[in-house]
């Protein structure tokens, strides 16, 4: 598989210096599985003044990108094959299946918005917006580091235990099932004892058993509208009619 490569269009390139220093993250481009470039829009406004955005056309508060500053950027950074994405509270809203679509593409260019947005006439140059909730931030840095921590960490090799992947919250319809690790006994709480038996079927049925009852306790709304396997109806109806407890 090639290098997987990022390239983040900001005014301020600064913001991402320490997030993707660090931890798994860090390590996946020392690795060279990915390749993360900040890019200083500023660096392709015209003049002596560099000015990067203006009023917008029509009054209101705030200031709006340049389209001509950002086309220029574009234009240096943007292939045929380029993914071109821009962080907006009006984009597409981001979930794992989102994410698991966008960690298939070899080379992203994400655009990150600052001030009132960007000029309308940029848009045409970006394949699709993206937003990481119904709320308003500053810029989009944050939104670009949230959709970038989750895209990469998707990436083969870039995380020790593919299984964690398969097995975490969101990859399969239901919630991850709860976790203990050593010691055995916190403050009088015992590890669930199926835990310690070695039993690797009892085991897997218990933990699925257990996902589904979190997502039943936390997140009833992703349980509407599916297709049970038998296995899960099973377990449900154990849940349901048996008065099953949560760990
Ligand atoms: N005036 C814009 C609107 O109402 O749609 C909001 C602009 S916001 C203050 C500035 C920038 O922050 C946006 O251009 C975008 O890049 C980023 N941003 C803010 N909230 C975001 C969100 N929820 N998801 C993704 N990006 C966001």
């Amino acid at each position: 598989m090639s290098i997987r490569k990022y390239d983040i269009l900001t005014l301020f390139p600064q913001m991402f210096v320490s997030p993707f220093m660090e931890s798994i993250i860090k390590r996946a481009q020392e690795r060279e599985l990915i390749e993360i470039n900040t890019i200083n829009i500023r660096d392709f406004a015209p003049g002596r003044q560099r000015q990067v955005d203006d009023y917008p056309y029509g009054g209101g508060a705030g200031m709006v990108m340049k389209a001509d500053v950002l086309g220029n950027a574009l234009d240096q950074v943007t292939s045929a094959h380029t993914y071109v994405v821009y962080m907006s509270p009006q984009g597409t809203r981001l979930n794992q299946k989102k994410v698991r679509q966008l960690s298939q593409y070899e080379h992203m260019v994400i655009l990150c918005g600052h001030y009132e947005g960007v000029d309308a006439r940029i848009l045409h140059r970006i394949h699709e917006e993206i937003s990481i909730g119904d709320y308003i931030l500053t810029g989009g840095e944050l939104p670009a580091m949230v959709m970038l921590d989750a895209i990469i960490r998707l990436i083969p090799g870039v995380l020790g235990d593919e299984t964690s992947v398969i097995e975490e919250s969101f990859s399969s319809p239901w919630l991850e099932y709860p976790q203990y690790t050593r010691p055995a006994v916190y403050e009088g709480q015992m590890v669930p004892e199926i835990l310690l038996s070695g039993h690797h079927e009892n085991i897997r049925r218990y933990r699925q058993k257990q996902s589904l009852l979190t997502t039943l306790l936390k997140r009833p709304d992703l349980l509407l509208n599916r297709k049970y396997e038998p296995e899960e109806r099973q377990l449900l109806e154990e849940i349901l009619f048996h008065g099953e407890q949560v760990e």
